[in-house]
């Protein structure tokens, strides 16, 4: 079996050509390679001489994703849908607003939440993505011509935390000049809480934004959309979270996604407007996509903009987001739920 090298670092680069007797030159030459120039073949690595060409085409590979379907809306989103070496699947999603054009990364198949909102959780958990399938959703996305990602959210399938190690490494690539080159400030990694992997990214020293997906103010109603939370409250999130603001120096967004009479009632408003009290945030309020086997409708406009004008200004920042892509299934796992579904 060959190794694949898409989605090893500078660092583990420089280190395999010691290993096969070459310079750690090479390595970064071939970071540039794969992340800079996206270039998945040897052949083509021009300043690289010949021998050592043929060499690297003999012990490594460099894996891609194969394209199952990708599907487009009106306002430009594209979700595509990828396969992956053994059969399995995951989504990625490319989201343009305004002058912004933002990534959405998966990062297990699957996810083991089950958080009771979500398509994704309805699949269950299959397996932790690789870093080499999670940089790949970034290295192959479909952009047009002149187009540049601006943005990176890992918010797609699976919970990033719960698949700390490759993202990190991942996070590593994107983040190194030497790779791809990313700024900190435009990624964010977002969970649904895993107060002990909180902390560990705080003490990373990448400064990424963090977001947390929030969606019930008290424990009670949390409890009920998202499981985890029975076993990481609020309390030890909230903790976490401002132990996370203090070494990042960066506001916290809290991600609240509206469902009709659920949580959208101006008693949540209040009860979210107590709980965040003090900490410096921004709040992303989201409308519900409804899913197909889950009891969850998308909230009544009047409700949205009197939740939002409840929250601001007795809070930081509120954000009212569409979730895009409404007509192609653009929340997460539902392009592949609907894709198996019809075959
Ligand atoms: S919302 Fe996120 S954490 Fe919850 S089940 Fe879906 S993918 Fe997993």
């Amino acid at each position: 079996m060959k190794t694949n090298l898409t989605g090893l670092t500078t660092e583990s680069l420089e280190k395999l050509m010691v290993d096969i007797g070459e310079k750690p030159f090479r390595g970064r030459q071939l970071a540039r390679w794969i992340y800079k120039k996206n270039c998945a073949d040897f052949e083509k690595m021009t300043d690289i001489s010949q021998p050592l060409r043929d060499k690297l085409a003999q012990l490594f590979t460099l894996n891609k994703l194969s394209e199952i379907e990708s599907v487009r809306d009106d306002s430009g989103t594209r979700k595509t849908l990828w396969k992956l070496d053994d059969g399995e699947s995951i989504e990625s999603v490319l989201i343009p607003d305004e002058s912004r054009l933002t990534l959405c990364l998966s990062t297990q198949v699957g996810c083991p939440l089950n958080c009771k909102f979500c398509a994704t959780g309805k699949i269950g958990f299959k397996r932790n993505l690789t870093t080499g399938e999670i940089v790949n959703q970034y290295l192959q996305s479909p952009l047009g011509e002149a187009e540049r990602i601006t943005n990176i959210v890992f918010m797609g399938m699976g919970e990033p935390l719960l698949n700390f190690d490759n993202l990190l490494i991942a996070l590593r690539i994107l983040l190194d000049d030497n790779a791809i080159g990313f700024g900190a400030k435009k990624i964010t990694v977002s969970t649904a809480g895993i107060p002990e992997r909180i902390r560990n990214l705080a003490d990373s020293g990448m400064k990424i934004g963090l977001a947390f997906s929030l969606n019930a103010a008290t424990d009670e109603l949390r409890n009920r959309l998202m499981p985890i939370n029975r076993k990481y409250n609020l309390a030890e999130n909230l903790e976490a979270l401002k132990y996370y603001q203090s070494k990042i120096d960066r506001r916290i967004t809290f991600e609240y996604i509206l469902i009709r009479g659920v949580n959208d009632r101006i008693k949540d408003a209040a009860n979210l407007v107590k709980l965040i009290k003090g900490i410096p945030c921004k709040i992303n309020l989201i409308r519900y996509n409804p899913i197909d086997g889950r009891p969850f409708e998308r909230p009544d406009e009047k409700d949205v903009i009197a939740f939002r004008d409840y929250l601001y200004p007795q809070t930081y920042a509120v954000t009212l987001r569409e979730s895009k892509g409404t007509d192609i299934t653009a929340a997460c796992g539902q392009l592949k739920a609907n894709y198996y579904n019809r075959r």
